[in-house]
Parts: C-alpha cells; sequence; structure tokens
C-alpha cells in the first residue's frame, strides 16, 4: 500500500526561497576582487538571484545547460549556484588551481556553453581561450566600473545581466534528479571525472548537514568557508547556511593565515571550515598574537586528515574541533566528528584520541569495509579494509564516462572510495590512508598518515608528509619530507627517535628529507603524487 502524502519534488530554489522569509537579515558578506567588502542579506540575494535567473534565460540558458564558473568565494557565486540551478541548468565550478591542460579538458568534456569568470582569472582566461570551445561565452564577475581591458571577445558584465530585471521568479517544477552541479575531481590519475549532483541529493545533504553540525549551522552563527565553491559545493555550506539562517563570510582569494586572522577577527566567525593546511597556518598566526580572533569557536577540519597536534592546539585554546572526511563523489559529507553528550566531558587526551578518527557517518551515508575479494570485514576497530559507501548523496556514476565509472562500484552497487580504513563498534571511522599513499613493505602496510601524526607533534615541525619511494628488497620504503617552522630545522635523529617511541623499527622512515614548503594540490591538500615524483630515487 502507499503512502498517501503530497510528492513534492525536492529543488535548490526552494533553500533560498526559504531563507528569504525565514532569515530575511542573515547575512553575507564578501572579500570582493574589487578589494572591497560586501555586504548583503539572504532578502536581498534571492532578489537577485531572482534577477540573474531571468538574465540567464534572456541569454537563452536552457535546462540541461552546462554553465561554468571560475571564481573565488564570493556573493556572485553563490547566486549563480541558486540561478543556474533555479532554472533547471547545470552549475559547472572549475577550480582555477589545476593545470591548463586539465582545466581545457573539462571545459571541452563540460560542453559549458557559459563561463562566469572572476576578474582575477580574466589573464588565465585569455591564455586557455584557444583550446576553449569556439561557441562558449564569457561573463566577468564584476560591474561595468570594473570591466578590465582584454583581449577575449564579446565579454558580458555580470551586473548588466541583472540590470532592468524583475526581482520575482516562478521557479519552475524540476524533476527532484535534474542535474543541478558538476564537479571534476583533481584527476591524480589520468583525465579529471566529473560528479553530478542532482537537486535531490543536494537538498538531502543539506538537511543532512544541519541536522548533523547543529552548534555551526544555526541563526545568528556565522560561517567562514575556507573550502572553496570551486571544490564539492564549498562542503555543502552555500546550501545548508541559508537552510539553518547561519550567515557566511565568504574570504575571496586571500587565505594566508593573516589575512584570515584579520577577517575572522573583524567579521566575528564563530566557525571555520577548510582543510588542514590553511588551520596550520592560521595557528601559527594566532600563536604569534597570542590570542584568538574574537568570537571564534568551532573549526571543522576536512578533506585530508586532521594531525592530532593540531586538533590539540585548537581544543586547548577552547575551540571545538570537528574532523570531518568526505569526497567529491558523496556531495561531500561522509562522516563528521563532533562528540556527542557522553563524549564530550571525556578528559582532554581522550577527546581528542576521538577527535583524531573520522568520526560517524552522516544520515544517508552506508559505510562497509571490505577485503581485497570484497569480502565484509568486521566493524572492530582493528581490521582495516577498503572502505566501501552507499546513499542518496552518493554518486552513481561519472558524467559521461562508462570507462571510469565500471571500476568504482563493487558487485553489490558500493562506491569503492580508494581509501583504507578500520570502523570501530560505536561506528567511528578511522581512515589508515588512501590506499595509493599506502606505504607496501615487505608485504606489509605502513600508514603515512600514523607516522605523520606523530612527527607533527614536534615543536619544530611545521608540516610534514610520509611517501612511498621504490626499494628493491622491500618494494617500498618510507621516506619522511619535512617542512620546518622558522625556528630551524629539527634534528634528523631526533624525529626518528620520537617515531621510533611510537611504532615499529620496520616502520620507520629510511629517511628524512627537508623542504621549504610542501607541494599543494588544486584543493589546497599537500601533494603526495608531486613529492613521489621528486623523490622517486630517494633514499638509496
Ligand atoms: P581530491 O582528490 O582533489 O583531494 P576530494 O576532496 O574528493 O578530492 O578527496 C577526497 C579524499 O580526501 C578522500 O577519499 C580521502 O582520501 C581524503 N580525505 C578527505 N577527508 C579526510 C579526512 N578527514 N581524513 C583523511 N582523509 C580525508
Amino acid at each position: 500500500m502507499k503512502g498517501m502524502m503530497m510528492h513534492r519534488p525536492l529543488k535548490i530554489a526552494d533553500l533560498i526561497t526559504f531563507a528569504a522569509e525565514k532569515y530575511p537579515s542573515g547575512e553575507i558578506v564578501s572579500v570582493r576582487t574589487e578589494g572591497d567588502i560586501h555586504r548583503t542579506t539572504y532578502r536581498e540575494t534571492a532578489r537577485r538571484i531572482a534577477r540573474l535567473a531571468h538574465g540567464l534565460r534572456k541569454l537563452g540558458v536552457k535546462e540541461g545547460d552546462r554553465i561554468a564558473t571560475l571564481a573565488w568565494n564570493g556573493y556572485r557565486h553563490f547566486e549563480l549556484y541558486y540561478a543556474i540551478s533555479g532554472i533547471g541548468a547545470v552549475c559547472h565550478t572549475i577550480n582555477p588551481r589545476l593545470a591548463a591542460a586539465e582545466m581545457t579538458y573539462i571545459v571541452n568534456h563540460a560542453g559549458d556553453s557559459l563561463l562566469f569568470c572572476d576578474l582575477t582569472f580574466v589573464p588565465l582566461l585569455e591564455k586557455l581561450r584557444p583550446q576553449l570551445p569556439e561557441n562558449l561565452r564569457i561573463v566577468i564577475m564584476a560591474d561595468p566600473g570594473h570591466m578590465p581591458q582584454t583581449s577575449l571577445d564579446g565579454v558580458l558584465c555580470y551586473e548588466d545581466l541583472l540590470e532592468g530585471q524583475p526581482e520575482e521568479i516562478d521557479w519552475p517544477d524540476l524533476p527532484e534528479d535534474q542535474a543541478a552541479g558538476l564537479c571534476y575531481t583533481s584527476g591524480t590519475t589520468g583525465h579529471p571525472k566529473g560528479t553530478l549532483y542532482s537537486h535531490r541529493s543536494t537538498v538531502l545533504h543539506a538537511l543532512s548537514m544541519c541536522v548533523t553540525i547543529p552548534d555551526a549551522l544555526r541563526e545568528g552563527r556565522r560561517i567562514l568557508p575556507v573550502v572553496p565553491l570551486f571544490h564539492v559545493n564549498a562542503w555543502g555550506l552555500p546550501y545548508g547556511a541559508p537552510l539553518s539562517g547561519a550567515s557566511v563570510i565568504f574570504p575571496g582569494g586571500a587565505l594566508d593565515g593573516k589575512s584570515l586572522f584579520e577577517l575572522m577577527d573583524s567579521e566575528r566567525v564563530y566557525s571555520a571550515w577548510g582543510v588542514p593546511t590553511v588551520w596550520i597556518g592560521l595557528m601559527a598566526e594566532i600563536n604569534r598574537r597570542g590570542r584568538l580572533p574574537e568570537g571564534f569557536g568551532d573549526v571543522v577540519i576536512g578533506g585530508s586528515a586532521a594531525p592530532r597536534s593540531l586538533i590539540e592546539a585548537f581544543e586547548t585554546k577552547g575551540i571545538n574541533v570537528c574532523h570531518a572526511w568526505g569526497m567529491t563523489e558523496m556531495s561531500p559529507l561522509g562522516t563528521q566528528c563532533n562528540l556527542s553528550p557522553d563524549l564530550a566531558g571525556l578528559p582532554l587526551e581522550k577527546r581528542i584520541d576521538r577527535k583524531q578518527s573520522q568520526g560517524r557517518r552522516i544520515f544517508g551515508v552506508e559505510m562497509k569495509i571490505v577485503d581485497d575479494a570484497g569480502n565484509r570485514l568486521p566493524h572492530d576497530g582493528k581490521t582495516p579494509g577498503h572502505l566501501h559507501v552507499r546513499g542518496n548523496t552518493v554518486t552513481s556514476g561519472y558524467y559521461e564516462n562508462t570507462e571510469a565509472s565500471k571500476p568504482a562500484f563493487d558487485g553489490e552497487g558500493w562506491f569503492c572510495t580508494g581509501d583504507i580504513a578500520s570502523i570501530d563498534p560505536d561506528g567511528f571511522l578511522m581512515i589508515t590512508d588512501r590506499s595509493k599513499d599506502l606505504i607496501k613493505s615487505g608485504g606489509e602496510w605502513i600508514s603515512s598518515l600514523a607516522l605523520e601524526n606523530i612527527v607533527m607533534s614536534h615543536p619544530g615541525v611545521a608540516n610534514c608528509a610520509v611517501i612511498a619511494v621504490p626499494d628493491a628488497k622491500w618494494d617500498e620504503r618510507p621516506l619522511l619530507v619535512v617542512q620546518a617552522k622558522d625556528s630551524g630545522e629539527p634534528r634528523k635523529e631526533d624525529l626518528l627517535d620520537l617515531l621510533a617511541e611510537h611504532v615499529a623499527k620496520w616502520q620507520l622512515p629510511d629517511d628524512v628529507v627537508y623542504v621549504e614548503a610542501l607541494p599543494l594540490t588544486a584543493t589546497g591538500k599537500v601533494s603526495k603524487l608531486t613529492l613521489r615524483k621528486e623523490f622517486k630515487g630517494t633514499p638509496a
């Protein structure tokens, strides 16, 4: 027997319509590429989104069209998220830090017909233009007074699109599985692969994140997404924030510790979201000034494993750490580690032990771990295996890429994350490593994350990475790469002695090398791929 309730399609535009009514004065604050700070509200933003949607239709944008963005975090980028998907087109966010060849590949592969670009990226587009589709039109995200001199042909001006358009719109009822967003992975091997989000998956993810991270996502809170709008929907914040009434502070392009500290301080940011490398920079600034930014209370760390020393540094200063795990293919949230009341009261050390794990699943995501043959492994907190997931916010295949899609799913239809992890009886996920970052030495696995965590606790280490280098006898051996703090390089022996206190001798790196700065990926994580290429022959 079927239930007898109405079936209204879930749609993204409803999130902003709701925010405009329920939290009209909820703020969107943006550091603009023009150099100033822009302030607006959800009510005003909903009006501008309606005008932009009319403007897009006037340009001929139709349902299913792919519309690209190449932009920092700011209110215009946020408006595009809603206006594009609202009229049934697909918002394709492009990571500007990708290599030129990858960028031109994805614009061509996605078949984008329109590209919105921040002022900063105009010179980049001028270089890429010959490799981009001939019929691609470009809109510069500025007002007429800030339009640049450019060799790009026939560029349009963002604010001109909105000019004279009505502030009201009847958002069409689209099928809820209509495509709404497209994001390509950074493609460490082969071409980047596209994840195509739907209205349904996006709204469900927004609801789920609001119940999962309720302390940050609520009316009156001020959230800083350092995580970019150009990568996995800025972890869903552009949808979860208006749904919950939290205000959003967009940082623009300056993401160093000093700039972030000043912005957080002046805007009274409560919760800040980003990858560990960003928080290492902010923590150095906090230590330099000897104080926290005003109003700061919570940090969401994800994208790669949060080092124990970083969690400890925040928690001892009274900042709640929420360690989260996810993937482009998962919208992105999979798990988060805000502690339930029974665990929040634990002594500091025990709390940090817990927070070092990636936490428990969010509603709508199921997880299993399996061995090489696909057999399920116990959730005993000890046995590591391949982590597979399924759920309404998980991809069902890569956009226009059956070749890459096939091997990404197991026989039961679960998505293979490529991560190695264990899950404990209470449901806490512990990522051992990405399978391609594990060090396979003499038939045994060495977790690079476990070694890095220990090295990061040394006071002289700013950041570090452990990578596999080829070895004739053992196949692979670990090499420790260290970025030292300004105080000087720690001694090699001290680092190895520190490791020897915690791990078996055969797991100790064969050598330590020092670098001025660790290379980062397009998403701001330490690039082990680059390091592996660079140190292929080390040690002897
Ligand atoms: P990219 O491949 O460009 O880094 P993703 O953001 O999709 O793009 O990366 C997802 C991967 O990042 C996960 O599969 C996992 O390996 C890693 N990751 C994300 N969050 C964490 C975390 N909290 N701890 C450990 N690894 C993480």
